[in-house]
């Protein structure tokens, strides 16, 4: 399924080239990118559209009020990070907090993961002023080392990040279906993190609850290893839809339908930074026909977000799109309200997503952090603001690790800020730790059963 003539030929897909275009990369050779780009059409399609469709579904009871979602991985996935072990252990973090989740809510979990094309960031400038190179801006364009030779954007990259996220994708794809993340399988793991770490002893009730409801399941003559729904999972793919030539070389149209998608990836979702109403990012996006997420910030305006939700979603298509405000722990009980009153008013039927990370990056001695606190904290306003208006606190969208990191302060763990040296592994913003993520998962499942 390399891209056909009638794909290369859509000029509507290409209109976004006519726009002004943020946060691309300064390609210092035309010749490469071009080369790149005739590469990425050639190659066979991450996913595929009936998964697209089937994504959209599930985001569209998440609309309905029926179903959570998580979303959840690395802000910034590196080729070296890019191991067994490590999508393992992300895999598993976020199934542990699925299932926490889905006892909380008694509503089925979408989960969808942050990896499998996570290369790409913006950066608020092209030179870091610390070293007068260009920005690091995630390894499908430069490397992070410091050196003028690594941080030169090589499009080859973008290559390359095709084939780090399919093999990525192989081993995801054995761990949906196998035996690994059955729901029985998952719930020992959240068995040990409560009975072997201090961080998760004070959430013991609520995992004898889930206990169990899954002895009540095996009595009622149900095979938690073999019930298909039970035995494995459906999980999808996301990632910023950022660079534009990558996510339009991986653009296809479905023969039998006639359907267009970007299948980089099954959700993509557009960054605080590119959302502009008039800008390319959201014109190549409003094409495509994949749920598309867009992060809504402090500073956006009512007006502002219905006219994107209007252009994203004009056929108000539920499922199609997820807005993921990232407020910050101090603005969002002022800010979101009127956004939420706007957009429902207009019955758009949009999926609410709160990410408690972005608005609550801060500095601490140079090093970017963020507390466990304000992470909760902006969570907890999320839901009172979808409580008060009566709309759906439909997802959570956090960027999380597998691994023991000390990035962000705080939790059960009590990561103080003399602590972040130890393990600060992120080439980007800082990751809750599976301890933490996990904590928040409990502390969610308690709000969503209040
Ligand atoms: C991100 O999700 O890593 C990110 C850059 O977020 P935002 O666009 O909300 O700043
Ligand atoms: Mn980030």
């Amino acid at each position: 399924m390399a891209q056909t003539d009638l794909e290369r030929s859509r000029p509507d897909l290409d209109f976004w080239r006519t726009l002004p275009v943020k946060q691309q990369p300064n390609w210092p050779d035309q010749g490469e990118l071009r080369a790149a780009y005739t590469q990425l059409s050639a190659l066979p399609p991450l996913v595929t559209a009936p998964e697209v469709r089937s994504l959209t579904e599930h985001l569209a009871a998440v609309a309905r009020g029926e179903a959570f979602l998580l979303q959840g991985g690395d802000c910034a996935e590196t080729f070296a990070a890019n191991t067994a072990n490590k999508i393992r252990d992300k895999v598993k973090t976020l199934l542990q907090m699925a299932v926490v989740l889905t006892y909380g809510a008694s509503t089925p979990v979408v989960k969808v993961a942050r990896i499998a094309g996570q290369y790409a960031k913006p950066r608020s400038a092209d030179i870091e002023a610390s070293t007068g190179l260009p920005s690091y801006r995630g390894d499908a364009v430069n490397d992070i080392a410091v050196t003028a030779q690594a941080r030169r954007p090589d499009p080859a990259r973008m290559v390359a990040s095709y084939h780090h996220s399919a093999a990525a994708l192989n081993l995801i794809r054995a761990f949906a279906s196998g035996g690994f993340s059955s729901l029985s399988q998952v719930h020992e793991w959240n068995k040990a993190f409560v009975r072997d770490s201090a961080a998760g002893r004070r959430y013991e009730v609520m995992a004898t609850d889930i206990e169990r409801a899954l002895a009540f399941m095996a009595a009622c003559g149900i095979d938690l290893q073999r019930t298909a729904e039970l035995g494995g999972v459906e999980l999808y793919t996301s990632h910023e839809g950022l660079l534009l030539e990558y996510e339009r070389a991986l653009t296809r149209v479905e023969e039998a339908t006639g359907a267009v998608c970007d299948l980089s990836a099954h959700m993509i979702w557009i960054g605080e930074r590119t959302r502009d109403l008039d800008g390319a990012h959201v014109d190549f996006l409003s094409r495509v026909g994949n749920p598309i997420g867009c992060k809504v910030g402090p500073k956006a305006t009512p007006d502002e977000v219905i006219a994107l939700v209007e252009k994203l979603n004009p056929d108000h298509i539920p499922g199609r799109l997820t807005l993921i405000s990232r407020m910050g722990a101090g603005k969002i009980r002022d800010a979101l309200p009127s956004i939420v009153e706007k957009v429902n008013g207009a019955g758009h039927p949009v999926v609410w997503a709160c990410d408690p990370m972005h608005g609550n990056t801060r500095d601490v001695s140079g090093v970017k952090t963020r507390h466990f606190d304000d992470v909760l904290d902006e969570v907890l306003g999320f839901f009172e603001v979808h409580k008060e208006l009566g709309t759906h606190p439909g997802g959570l969208h956090i960027e999380l690790t597998g691994d023991d990191v000390t990035e962000c302060l705080g939790g059960g763990q009590e990561i103080g800020e003399a602590d972040l040296a130890g393990r600060y592994e992120t080439a980007c913003d800082p990751r809750l730790n599976t301890s933490q993520a996990l904590e928040l998962a409990f502390l969610v499942a308690e709000m969503l059963q209040a």
